[in-house]
């Protein structure tokens, strides 16, 4: 890595010029399918005519003005959010971490402009990730995340996912909300059961807590629906904070909530410079109406099906190296036997010119953009395959 570069990352020995669909070019013209998207951020691809268009467009007339006036896209797209959607109110950010701030802000001050400011505490879950912020690391709660920054932030209650009898004793007179990924990502691409979701809303209900959805990486139709909490029905969040794929690789993000527990975010509450500026609400707006287009979604049903049967296929194979095949829709773990690095098989994937990330938990993460074809599908299995096959044992 340069030396000017803070070493907070060690990417492998490429330099990406140009993307295509599903597809990223080197600079020596080498093609990579691209099976990771910036980690769920490129879900029309890359470069994609009417995103590329409302960008030159919009970067021709306006670019930036600050929240000191008023931003019409803002206004246009928060309205197709809230059109079909639980929501009421969006609040615009640049950031998953930033959306994240903004759903705990606004739970925390709904109980504060109740008479409760007492009622301040956030349930989380093992394994959560939630941004890497001073408040995202502590909701996050992952050790490795908050080892060197100072005394962890009061306020959070970490309970062991799956715990059901757990959470229940975790919820006091001083507990605001609940915040959870409908689909852990980070934490190694585990899918909540619909059932859970629904029992999370109830125990919500029943305690007056807000129930907070983290969708930055499960939302914006990855997993076949347009929100990820969508497939368990009933089960609305007050909150969500959604960020990576609503900007298709604009950086954006937003919190959304319904109006009872988000109309008392007033003037002085909340703010940001940059949330919602003109260039990304161009972009924004040309995603979500591409998102919710025909039929978009029923293909990323019906493609993430494909790809499943055949990584099933896969997993039966080489079941000495995979363990289980995790996550919803295009949102897809590996979880690999003990022994086995996740690191490492994405490194031999990338030998065979395909793209993919890890997570934890031992889990080789794949996120394609939600545009890709059968024939994608079929050359990216044959990629894991050979990856796969070249896996060896290291110890650990
Ligand atoms: C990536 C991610 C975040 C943080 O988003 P940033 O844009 O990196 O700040 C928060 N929550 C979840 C679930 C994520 O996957």
């Amino acid at each position: 890595m340069p030396a000017p570069l803070m070493d907070t990352y060690s990417p492998p020995d490429l330099n990406f010029e140009r993307g295509e669909g599903a597809y990223l070019y080197e600079q020596g013209g080498d093609r990579y399918l691209d099976f990771i998207s910036g980690i769920a951020v490129n879900g029309l691809g890359h470069a994609h005519p009417k995103a590329v268009a409302a960008l030159k467009a919009q970067a021709e007339k306006l670019w930036h003005t600050s929240n000191m006036f008023r931003v019409p896209g803002q206004l246009e797209l928060a309205e197709k959010y809230c059109r079909d959607s639980f929501a009421d109110r969006v609040f615009f950010t640049n950031s998953g971490a930033e959306a994240v701030e903004c759903a705990i802000k606004t739970a925390r001050h709904y109980h504060f402009a109740h008479g409760r400011p007492d009622r301040y505490r956030v349930i989380t879950f093992t394994g959560a990730f939630h941004g890497r912020t001073y408040g995202a690391i502590n909701a996050g709660g992952n050790p490795k995340y908050l080892e060197g920054f100072g005394p962890a932030m009061e306020g959070f209650d970490q309970v062991e996912f799956g715990d059901h009898d757990a959470l229940k004793a975790a919820v006091t007179e001083e507990t605001a909300a609940i915040i959870v990924e409908p689909v852990q990502g980070e934490g190694g691409v585990r899918a909540i059961p619909d059932i859970c979701l629904r029992g999370l809303r109830e125990l919500c209900d029943e305690h007056g807590l807000l129930l907070i959805y983290d969708e930055v990486q499960a939302g914006a139709g990855r997993t076949g629906k347009l929100w990820a909490h969508e497939w368990a029905e009933t089960a609305q969040p007050d909150i969500m904070a959604v960020a990576k794929g609503v900007g298709g690789g604009f950086p954006m993000g937003a919190c959304l909530a319904t109006e009872a527990a988000g109309d008392h975010m007033k003037i002085g509450t909340h703010g940001s410079t940059f949330g919602g500026n003109p260039l990304a609400m161009a972009v924004g707006n040309v995603v979500y109406d591409e998102l919710t287009s025909d039929g978009f979604l029923q293909h990323v049903v019906d493609i993430s099906n494909t790809m499943r049967q055949q990584l099933a296929g896969l997993a039966d194979e080489h079941a000495d190296k995979i363990e289980e095949l995790r996550g919803r829709g295009l949102l897809i773990g590996l979880k690999l036997k003990d022994g086995y690095v996740n690191k490492t098989l994405a490194a031999k994937a990338r030998g065979h010119h395909l793209l993919m990330g890890a997570a934890g938990d031992n889990v080789a993460r794949m996120a394609p953009p939600l545009i890709i074809t059968e024939d994608h599908v079929r050359e990216a299995i044959g990629a894991l395959d050979k990856a796969l096959g070249e896996l060896t044992p290291e110890a650990s």
